[in-house]
């Protein structure tokens, strides 16, 4: 048993669970299957196919802007783990308003760097450094997003995490 994704009633993804879970959610038809593993759950009564995709039976409402956690891991997930001034393979995190300048610790203001950028920019601005963005940082829009871009997503997953994917990349 490995793990479950779980889609609202509107086949938006909304979570990743245990493969067990997913599995009760479907025999007490609070779930119903899209997408199997290709195993068979056999129990005393039932014979079921495992769990990969459930859709929820109802309709759960979640918060519009889902909160991603901000850390290193997340942070080099969005910045495809290159260096968002040069390019170059990362190796550090940067605020780009520097926090001695009053820079926050937000999505917005740190990005993956390399470490010969980031020893070169020091505690300056960009302008001051001659640096530039190949991007505006921003916050990724879903948690699901964060599983895509680090690809640890299950073959079945696919066709239903796609599209988050594709959204919170065109920003
Ligand atoms: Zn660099």
């Amino acid at each position: 048993m490995s793990r479950a994704l779980v889609l609202n009633a509107s086949y938006e993804p909304l979570c990743v669970v245990p493969t067990r879970r997913a599995l009760l959610l479907v025999l007490q038809a609070k779930a119903e299957l899209l997408a199997g593993t290709g195993h068979v759950f056999h129990s005393a009564r039932v014979s079921v196919d495992e769990p990969s995709v459930v859709r929820l039976a109802y309709f759960v409402r979640v918060p519009h802007q889902a909160h991603v956690a901000l850390n290193r891991r997340a942070i080099f997930a969005r910045d495809g783990h290159r260096c968002q001034y040069c390019g170059a393979q990362a190796e550090n995190i940067d605020h780009v308003v520097p926090r001695s300048r009053g820079g926050t610790h937000s999505w917005e203001n740190v990005v993956a760097c390399c470490r010969r950028c980031n020893t070169r920019k020091e505690d300056r601005l960009l302008e001051e450094a001659g640096f530039r963005l190949s991007r505006q940082p921003r916050a990724p829009r879903s948690r699901l997003w964060l599983l895509a871009a680090s690809g640890d997503v299950e073959d079945e997953w696919v066709p239903f995490v796609a599209p988050v994917l594709e959204q919170a990349v065109a920003v």
